[in-house]
């Protein structure tokens, strides 16, 4: 079963006076967006992604703030309301999919929970949505200029508040989008839903599903993400050989000697491997990646590295930051070790400040001091999301 996910970040949300959509705003080195997207992307009954983004963003830019994704992402431009771009995404759509969800991309803690029961119940029933019971008594009023005068108290076991995601079968969305295109005005595609005569089933949200609208908001978020972190260590070594390529941190340096390996011999990044599966209890970059199968032998380190942070994704963690030491007689890595920075970082979806590389030589002594060998050690922190 063909499942797409639409991520709706098409919003201005300039409500907490930032420069730019909350969405792009900083939660503890992603952005909101790319947390939001990475839920989606790291469950097992996702098929693609399609982002709605501001239309005033270009789509490199777009793809620098989700980071790299394991699905294939379409980044489309949005429109005036939120319906409108939903339109355009669902518009963009493989005709092949069964199931579509839409999900708010200021939501970014959604669980895999939530997100399988939106598509179990989207699937069996045609539409759903994620919702919380109300547990406050629920009150109507009138707002008047003085302030708001109670009308009527609505039994609360009536009453849900609606979250996202909301799950539909293509062809019920297909009549949502259409009936909001023939100038229906809806604040969710399950209330277009709704009207075009297609009953909505509930599946039971999460408290923790939040969205993040005020500044309060978003303190509160980072102070979730920042907790729950855990720590490992890795270490590396390649012999080297006149005429191989020395690749390190994702750069090919020019040297008399390189790596002998059965992958590029990518010290830096095996190293800061070793250190994230460390720090969640996977085991090491042999268990993930073994050197006897034919799918490994001549991948790039950077390109482990980003698989390895997938497989994470996939068990809830993310990187805070990595810290590597490569011990190297020559030549010299400092001209290089931005670069590095910056491919790591880039492999990992994570901000550069959060990726640390220094350079040291082993003052003449042992294999590595010869020149024999080139050796890394790395400490990762990761974050349970
Ligand atoms: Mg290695």
């Amino acid at each position: 079963m063909r499942v797409t996910v639409i991520i709706a970040a098409g919003g201005a949300g300039r409500r907490m006076g930032a420069d730019r959509p909350k969405q792009l705003l900083d939660l503890g080195g992603r952005t909101i967006l790319a947390r939001s997207v990475g839920a989606f992307d790291a469950h097992p009954g996702v098929s693609d992604l399609v982002v709605v983004v501001p239309p005033d963003l270009n789509p490199r830019d777009a793809q620098g703030h989700i980071g790299p994704t394991m699905h294939p992402l379409t980044i489309v431009a949005g429109g005036r309301r939120r319906q409108d771009s939903v339109a355009n995404a669902f518009a963009s759509v493989d005709p092949s999919a069964e199931i579509v969800l839409i999900h708010d991309a200021a939501r970014p803690f959604v669980s895999a929970e939530v997100i399988e029961r939106t598509i179990d119940a989207a699937a069996a029933h045609g539409a759903a949505i994620a919702a919380l019971e109300a547990h406050d008594t629920v009150k109507r009023v009138e707002r008047h200029h003085y302030g708001a005068l109670i009308v009527e108290t609505i039994p609360r076991d009536t009453v849900f508040l609606a979250q996202t995601p909301q799950g539909f079968r293509r062809e019920v969305l297909a009549d949502a989008v259409a009936l909001g295109r023939s100038g229906v005005e809806a604040t969710d595609e399950a209330a277009l839903a709704e009207q075009a005569g297609h009953p909505v089933h509930v599946v039971a949200g999460e408290p923790g599903n939040v969205k993040i609208t005020t500044e309060e908001d978003l303190l509160a978020a980072r102070r979730r993400v920042e907790s729950s972190a855990r720590v490992g260590t890795g270490y590396d070594l390649h012999r080297l050989e006149e005429g191989r390529a020395l690749s390190i941190g994702g750069v090919t340096i020019e040297s008399v000697r390189g790596a002998v390996a059965h992958s590029d011999g990518d010290v830096a990044c095996h190293a800061a491997i070793d250190a994230m599966f460390g720090a969640a209890g996977l085991g090491d970059i042999g268990r993930h990646f073994p050197d006897t199968d034919p799918r490994w032998q001549g991948t790039s380190g950077v390109d482990l590295l980003k698989r390895a942070g997938g497989v994470l994704a996939g068990h809830r963690f993310e990187v805070a930051n990595l810290d590597v030491t490569i011990v190297l007689e020559s030549p010299k890595l400092s001209p290089h070790i931005e670069d590095m920075r910056t491919a790591m970082a880039a492999a990992l979806g994570i901000d550069r400040t959060r990726v640390s590389l220094k350079a040291k030589t082993n003052e003449g002594v042992d294999a590595v001091g010869r020149g024999e060998a080139i050796a890394a050690h790395a400490v990762a922190l990761l974050r349970l999301v």
